[in-house]
């Protein structure tokens, strides 16, 4: 897998796999191509390209009928994203941002923060947290008023 060092996890377009076949797991308990080119909106071909991808990098294995599950690493490297991508919303959430446009941002964000960043923010987030004086002085400031 190609990796900067300073990303947290693989390509782009890896990680929306990842994050969306953990989805699928967590509902269903198996992600199946259809499903994954349906919430993605990407072709079935290129689906099938990804997971063949996946598991030529051990990430992803498939199941006579049962469809993709992640492996150890896959689970790993996935449960990773979905926190990133969690930790980042959490901080925006503060701020009383609308969902939408959260929502819109921490999609971009996620995939450029590099980890001692995103521990800055999982940090920030906590400190204004338990600090709603701090919380509120800053709200101020950025002029979200909560
Ligand atoms: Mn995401």
């Amino acid at each position: 897998m190609t990796q900067s060092p300073r990303r947290t996890s693989g390509s782009v377009a890896m990680d929306d796999y990842l994050e969306q076949i953990l989805h699928l797991i967590e509902e269903k308990g198996y992600a199946r191509a259809v499903d994954v080119s349906k919430n993605l909106g990407i072709s079935q071909a290129s689906v099938t390209n990804m997971l063949q991808r996946l598991d030529a990098e051990g990430l992803v294995k498939h199941e006579k009928y049962r469809g993709t599950v992640l492996t150890e690493e896959g689970l790993r490297i996935a449960k990773a994203i979905v926190e990133r991508h969690e930790t980042l919303t959490r901080f925006l959430r503060l701020f009383g941002i609308d969902e939408e446009t959260i929502y819109h941002d921490v999609e971009g964000m996620e995939h450029h923060v590099s980890r001692p960043t995103l521990n800055v923010i999982r940090a920030l987030a906590e400190t204004l947290e338990q600090d709603p004086d701090l919380l509120k002085r800053i709200s101020k400031k950025c002029g979200s008023g909560k």
